[in-house]
């Protein structure tokens, strides 16, 4: 019998983000392994399957890490379809590399199918194009975190370069990031959004200036959230402010 590992982006939440394929190899699968994240609605889309939730929410230690490798392996020693469920797209702060090198190394049949990564999620919730014509023509996915004895990776540098960024896994290092970024040169002033549960009920924004961050962070509840940063945001930091201004004399 010869299996496929399936590595399927689950998208950032809501199950009708899933894109079709995900659905019907979650309907075919015989052994669904998934992060703790993804929804239940999502799940129930593999009725057959044996669920096996794997993984901490985020930042999950390499042993932790070799021990679902080793499990995908077994289970696709003894099914046909086995999906691995990995919250956005696989691909993106995932751990998919780590899966398929293992895999692959195996002699395993694998398959990557992509999803709806939390920064376009993001970006949908709010309304506002990453890019602009004119204005920003570069996006960059970064995240600070890193794992123990990881080399540096000059996420700083290239999030202060780009037109726009969107920070992964950043909203509780939200005092370093800030303080880092302005470090490497970007303007105290540069608009931000940080996103809560984007494409889920109830998603959240709050907008402000990348001096403000910690500020910002702070309000957060405890869904995932993603930090966006860049003058496309321009526009709604500044609704935001006369939003709270007339609040304020409406008292
Ligand atoms: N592979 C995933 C990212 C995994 S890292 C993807 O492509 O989206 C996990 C981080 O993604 C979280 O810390 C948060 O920053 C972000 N994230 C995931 N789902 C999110 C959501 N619904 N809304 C906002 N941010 C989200």
């Amino acid at each position: 019998m010869s299996a496929t590992v399936y590595l399927v982006g689950a998208g950032p939440g809501a199950a009708d983000l899933l894109t079709l394929r995900a659905a019907r190899l979650l309907g075919e699968a015989d052994i669904v392994f998934h992060d703790a994240l993804v929804p239940k609605a999502i799940l129930e889309l593999a009725p057959g399957a044996q669920k096996i939730a794997v993984g901490k929410r985020c930042g999950r230690h390499s042993t932790a890490q070799r021990f679902i490798n080793k499990r995908l392996v077994d289970a696709a020693h003894k099914h046909r379809i086995v999906v691995r469920l990995k919250g956005g797209d696989p691909m993106l702060f995932g751990r998919a590399h780590e899966e398929l090198a293992y895999l692959r190394s195996h002699g395993i049949a694998v398959e990557v199918v992509p999803g709806v990564t939390a920064a376009l999620a993001a970006s949908a919730q709010i309304g506002i194009s990453l890019t602009r014509r004119g204005r920003a023509r570069s996006v960059v996915f970064a995240t600070p975190r890193a794992a123990a004895g990881e080399a540096p990776s000059g996420w700083l540098e290239a999030v202060t370069r780009a037109d726009t960024a969107a920070i992964y896994m950043g909203v509780g290092d939200a005092h370093a990031i800030a303080k880092g970024l302005v470090a490497a040169g970007k303007p105290a002033a540069t608009p931000v959004a940080l996103i809560e549960n984007a494409s889920l009920e109830p998603a959240r924004a709050v907008y402000g200036i990348l001096g403000e961050l910690p500020v910002l962070a702070a309000g957060i509840g405890g869904g995932p959230a993603l930090i966006l940063l860049g003058e496309v945001l321009g526009d709604a930091v500044s609704a935001a402010r006369q939003a709270t201004a007339r609040k304020a004399q409406a008292g």
